[in-house]
């Protein structure tokens, strides 16, 4: 069974081609610059080692970036036409309150996507416009919609609302719906392998941190509350993102500083956390910068780990009880120094790393938690492609 995964952003198209029966990977990669005179087009073959080609023409639309995909699948052999794949599976960013599952999509599905663009103006269209074109290429093949809030929708309303007039929410829909749902969910599923547990009988702080950077807090596998809010600038510090900040600030620079509200935006979004407190969003180059005596960049951790610290310690009270803390994201994943700071001071609460476990080195998912800690700490790499895949074929299966 062959599932192809696609992830389309603004002028970017990430693809991975699964054969999920053999369980591997055949193919995956990446078309950047869509639109500008010279696109560059990554793709990694698979079957029988990894061959790695990188292509650099102009690439003007998506729609002429899918066809390149397919024309590069089939001339390496690992498809001989579209037909053969069972289903493709698409990322989207935001599902609004509308989508809790993934989903077969129709035309009616593609209009409620286009509903949810006000809610994300810069993910939802580029979304769309894989979806359109994968529709006209392969009108025959099933397509599901894997929703990057949907994990999030099971999050009770005392945690999803925010303390604004009613109306805000029933007519404008402002309400937490948080991110990186695909992400939080896998490495949950993956924990509970890990534990020999079913999930539905684990609570969990997962901690997503990449470059966008996100914690939830799953009670009896179900996620009950994370930090990102109504958009991925709620929450913990992340690389080019304040995370929590008092929301009086944004009116103090409009009024005191002058700063137009599309200044503000792009100040908090792009302008703030890590590289706004010590000049790089870059988790190793900070650490670089740390060691070699950088004052702000020894703040720029300390704030950083200190704010999953509130977290994790918000989310163990939420939770009750806690049986792992899971951290996943390139950080997440590799940063041994993040972790141990993230985790400092909770030998009371049953949270205790063991610091020669932590850094352990290697492919796949390791425990960091010294024996006399209560609660298990784990390391498990994310695959948010895998679990798209993963979530497509639930899906199609489910429809037939
Ligand atoms: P994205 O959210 O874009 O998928 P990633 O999950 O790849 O991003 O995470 C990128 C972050 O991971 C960057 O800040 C990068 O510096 C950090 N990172 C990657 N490898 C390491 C490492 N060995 N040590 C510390 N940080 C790392």
């Amino acid at each position: 069974m062959k599932i192809l995964v696609i992830n389309s952003g603004s002028s970017s198209i990430k693809y991975q081609l699964f054969d999920m029966t053999a369980a591997l990977v055949l193919a995956s990669g990446l078309i950047e610059r869509i639109g500008e005179p010279q696109a560059l087009h990554r793709h990694i073959d698979r079957q029988g080692g990894v061959e790695e080609t990188e292509r650099k023409h102009a690439i003007a639309t998506h729609r002429d970036g899918l066809l390149e995909i397919g024309k590069v699948l089939r001339e390496s052999g690992t498809i001989h036409d579209l037909s053969e794949l069972s289903a493709i599976g698409h990322r989207v960013v935001h599902g609004g309150e509308y989508f809790r599952e993934p989903t077969l999509i129709d035309n009616e599905v593609v209009g409620r996507i286009r509903e949810m663009i006000p809610l994300a103006p810069l993910h939802n269209p580029a979304n769309l416009m894989g979806i359109e074109v994968a529709l006209q290429a392969a009108p025959d093949i099933p397509q599901v919609a894997v929703f990057d809030t949907a994990f999030h929708q099971s999050i009770p309303q005392h945690a999803w609302r925010y303390a604004l007039p009613e109306k805000l929410y029933s007519e404008q829909h402002v309400r937490r719906y948080g991110f990186h749902g695909t992400s939080h969910h896998y490495v949950a599923k993956q924990a509970a392998q890990q534990l020999g547990k079913p999930l539905s009988s684990l609570n969990l702080i997962t901690l997503h941190l990449g470059n966008g950077a996100s914690a939830a807090a799953i009670s009896q596998g179900r996620s009950v509350d994370t930090s990102m809010g109504m958009t991925p600038l709620e929450g913990l510090i992340m690389g080019t993102r304040c995370g929590d900040i008092d929301p009086a600030i944004h009116f103090y620079l409009g009024r005191e500083a002058g700063l137009s509200n599309e200044e503000v935006e792009t100040l908090l979004n792009k302008e703030s956390g890590l590289k706004g407190i010590c000049g790089s969003n870059d988790m190793r180059e900070v650490h670089r910068l740390a060691d070699a005596g950088d004052e702000r960049a020894r703040l720029a951790l300390e704030m950083y780990c200190y704010r999953i610290r509130k977290y994790i310690g918000a989310y163990y009270a939420v939770l009750g009880h806690l049986d792992a803390v899971v951290f996943t994201g390139g950080i997440g994943e590799n940063d041994a120094r993040t972790r141990a700071q993230s985790c400092a001071g909770m030998t009371a609460l049953g949270i205790d790393i063991d610091s020669e476990k932590n850094s352990h080195r290697g492919e796949g998912a390791f425990a960091i938690n010294s024996d006399a800690s209560a609660v298990s700490i784990l390391v498990i790499p994310t695959d948010e492609e895998l679990e798209i895949a993963l979530q497509t074929v639930a899906c199609i299966e489910e429809e037939s």
